[in-house]
C-alpha cells in the first residue's frame, strides 16, 4: 500500500506521554495521528497499581489508568493508527512516517514518545529461559507462580513495587540486588520491607539464571566473601532500568550517549518540527505525571510551531 494520509501533526507512541500530545493536539484544533504498534497505554498499562499520579487517591491500575488515557484522547478527535513505523524521512517541512504495511503518514509536526523498553542483564540463561521463567513483567506473567518462590532483579522503583505485586501471588519474593541499599522510592521500600514474603539478597552480583527447560534459580556471587550460590527461584523477573526507543530518530535528531534524545524546555529537538517527550527523552525523573507534563508542553510548542510557520 503505498497511499499517504495527511495530518498536521503524527505523534509516535500512545503511552501516557503520546496520548496527552494527542489529547492537547485534539483539543487544540489540529488533525492529530498517533501512531502505536501495541496497545495503547504503553509500559504503564503493564503497571498493577498507580499510587503517585494525581487525582486518584485510592491509587489506579496502570491498565485502567490507560484506558481512561485514551478515552480522553479519542474524545478529543486524535486518531489512533494501530501500525509499526519503519522509518522518518525528514523533507523539507514536511516529516514522513513509512509504516510496514507501505503507507505514508506526512505531516509538518512530529511529537516523539516512543517511551522505553527494558534492559536486558546479558548474563547466561536470560534469553535461553525467556518465557520459561525469564520475564519483564511482573502483571503479565506473574500469575503463572502462583504459591512459587520468585526472585525480582534490581533494587530501583520498578523491582520493588513489581516485588510487591508479586507477593500477593508467589510463596516468597526474593529481591536480588546489587548494593545494600534500594534505589526506590522510601514509600515503596517501606511497604516491601514490612512484607513477610519479602526478602532481600544484598550486594549480589547476579552470574546466570540457572535451569534447564525451566527456571530452577539465579546463580549469584557476594561482593563481599565471594562467595557463589543459587538463589531458588521458579521466576526471575528483571527490572534493571530501562532504554530509550529512539532507533527511528537516530542521525535525525540529537540524542545523548545512552540514546535519548535531547531537548529544550519547549521539548523542542536538534530538527525543527521534531519533538520529544516522556521517558524517551533525555531528563533526570521518569515518571508518568512527567512524562503528561512533557507532552502537554510538546503538543502546545508544535501548535505554535505550525501557526508561525503555517
Ligand atoms: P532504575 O531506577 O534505573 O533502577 C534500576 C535498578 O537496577 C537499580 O537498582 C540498579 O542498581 C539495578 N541495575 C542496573 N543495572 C544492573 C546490572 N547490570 N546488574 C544488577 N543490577 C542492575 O530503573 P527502574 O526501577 O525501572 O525505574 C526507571 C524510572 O522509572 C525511574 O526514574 C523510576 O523512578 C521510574 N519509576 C517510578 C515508579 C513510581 O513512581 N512508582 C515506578 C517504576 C518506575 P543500582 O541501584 O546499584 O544502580
Amino acid at each position: 500500500m503505498s497511499e499517504t494520509r495527511n495530518y498536521d501533526i503524527t505523534i509516535l507512541g500512545a503511552g501516557p506521554a503520546g496520548l496527552t500530545a494527542g489529547l492537547y493536539a485534539g483539543r487544540g484544533g489540529l488533525k492529530a495521528a498517533i501512531i502505536e504498534k501495541m496497545m495503547p497505554g504503553g509500559l504503564v498499562a503493564n503497571t498493577e497499581r498507580i499510587d503517585n499520579y494525581p487525582g486518584f487517591p485510592e491509587g489506579i491500575s496502570g491498565y485502567e489508568l490507560a484506558q481512561k488515557m485514551e478515552q480522553q484522547t479519542r474524545k478529543f478527535g486524535a486518531e489512533i493508527i494501530s501500525a509499526q513505523a519503519e522509518n522518518i524521512i525528514s523533507e523539507g517541512k514536511y516529516q514522513l512516517v513509512k509504516l510496514s504495511d507501505g503507507s505514508t503518514v506526512k505531516s509538518r509536526a512530529l511529537i516523539v514518545a516512543t517511551g522505553a523498553f527494558p534492559k536486558t542483564l546479558g548474563v547466561s540463561g536470560e534469553k535461553e529461559l525467556l518465557g520459561k521463567g525469564v520475564s519483564y513483567c511482573a502483571v503479565c506473567d506473574g500469575a503463572f507462580f502462583k504459591n512459587q518462590p520468585v526472585a525480582v532483579l534490581g533494587g530501583g522503583d520498578s523491582a520493588v513495587q513489581e516485588a510487591i505485586y508479586l507477593a500477593g501471588l508467589v510463596s516468597k519474593v526474593t529481591v536480588i540486588h546489587r548494593r545494600n541499599a534500594l534505589r526506590a522510592a522510601d514509600s515503596i521500600q517501606k511497604i516491601a520491607f514490612a512484607n513477610k514474603k519479602i526478602a532481600f539478597a544484598w550486594s549480589k552480583d547476579i552470574l546466570s539464571i540457572e535451569g534447564s527447560s525451566r527456571v530452577s534459580g539465579v546463580r549469584v556471587m557476594d561482593k563481599q566473601t565471594l562467595k557463589e550460590e543459587v538463589i531458588p527461584a521458579s521466576g526471575a523477573f528483571i527490572y534493571v532500568g530501562y532504554q530509550p526507543n529512539s532507533e527511528l530518530v537516530k542521525g535525525i535528531v540529537n540524542t545523548d550517549q545512552q540514546g535519548y534524545i535531547i531537548t529544550d524546555d519547549k521539548m523542542a529537538t536538534s530538527l525543527q518540527g521534531i519533538y520529544a517527550c516522556g521517558d524517551v527523552r533525555q531528563k533526570l525523573v521518569r515518571q508518568i505525571s512527567g512524562a503528561v507534563g512533557d507532552a502537554a508542553t510538546a503538543a502546545i510548542a508544535a501548535q505554535q510551531y505550525l501557526e508561525l510557520n503555517a
